[in-house]
């Protein structure tokens, strides 16, 4: 198998014929054989029909459901663990991610590297939501350790070497884009323009991309828990600095109007900034907590497609 196309799809029914024809037009002038894995990821829409439809059409389509919807991570990973072929490109189900760049990223790859990821500009995006992903980026690059690109997403091919090492990576609670980065090898951007998505709205609202944001800082480091070590620390020192000057400044004799005011400051200031670090804390606490219990990241309900290839990868 030349390459696997993976595509993790939550309500998608819509789009995936379109995803079929566009796929089916670009690829066998491409490679050799390919197979694309579609892993509906617990749809309440027709995305399963569609994708049983597609795979009994197409000998080279199959398909995985799962028994609910587990996040696209996990249907990434289910996808890329079912992927039999030499190279494995992710893509999204909506019509977002180009097909015709699929050729420059194989050239890319053939050409020696190990990932070739597309890169998209932020054209058409609410203004808002792209000044606050810089912002984010420019953040999370100080503290992260390795390193995040804006606008570089999912959509990537991978040589099997590195695919390999992604699988080898145990976590559970997993966080795609960071640990692409992670695992390393010669990686190449391809950039283009960014699409808007053709069909309703995205899976993602701002509620669920603040919480990617924070798996993003969190998941790879651990500087924010040094952070709040050292303000926690400043804190303290400036409350005892600022003691000192209250009692020197009553046995000097000038007691001051009773403290109501600095009462009120240093409570909220306080009790503020000990919820902050106790946050911080808490997001690693319950990292560790969700890795030990140590669950598989999802179930598969169903899997099928008429020439699902080696027998090696039943699911
Ligand atoms: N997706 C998924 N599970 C989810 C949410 C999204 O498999 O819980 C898929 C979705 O079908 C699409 C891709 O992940 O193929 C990207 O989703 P979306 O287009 O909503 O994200 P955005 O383009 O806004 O990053
Ligand atoms: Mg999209």
């Amino acid at each position: 198998m030349d390459l696997s196309v993976v595509v993790p799809c939550f309500n998608e029914e819509r789009g995936l014929q379109e995803l079929r024809d566009e796929l089916n037009a670009v690829l066998p002038a491409l490679v050799g054989r390919f197979e694309v894995v579609l892993v509906d990821d617990g749809s309440t829409d027709g995305t399963l029909d569609e994708a049983r439809r597609l795979s009994s059409l197409d000998p080279r389509y199959r398909y995985l459901s799962l028994s609910r919807n587990f996040g696209k991570e996990a249907a990434m990973l289910a996808g890329i663990r079912e992927a039999t072929g030499d190279r494995v490109l992710i893509m999204d189900a909506d019509l977002q991610h180009p097909a015709w760049l699929i050729g420059d990223m194989l050239r890319l790859l053939d050409v020696g590297y190990d990932q070739v990821v597309a890169r998209r500009d932020r054209h058409g995006e609410p203004r808002v939501r792209s000044l606050l992903s810089k912002l984010y980026y420019v953040g999370v690059n100080k503290l992260a350790d390795v390193p995040l690109v804006d606008g570089v997403g999912d959509f990537r091919v991978l040589s099997r070497r590195a695919v390999d090492a992604l699988l080898a990576l145990p976590e559970t609670n997993r966080f795609s884009k960071g640990l692409f980065a992670w695992v390393g090898f010669p990686t190449a951007t391809v950039p283009y323009r960014n699409v808007t998505r053709k069909y309703d709205q995205s899976c993602f609202n701002f509620g669920k991309l603040v919480n990617y944001g924070i798996d993003g800082v969190v998941s790879f480091n651990s500087k924010p828990l040094r952070a709040a070590v050292y303000v926690g620390g400043a804190a303290t020192l400036l409350a005892f600095v600022y003691a000192v000057y209250v009692i020197i400044c009553a046995l000097v004799g000038h007691p001051g109007v009773p403290g109501y005011a600095t009462l009120i400051v240093g409570i909220t200031g306080f009790g503020g900034m000990q919820l902050l670090l106790l946050g911080v804390v808490g997001e690693y606490v319950g990292r560790i907590y969700l890795e030990s219990k140590n669950r598989p990241s999802y179930f598969v309900k169903e899997s099928g497609g008429s020439a699902a290839p080696p027998a090696q990868d039943a699911a």
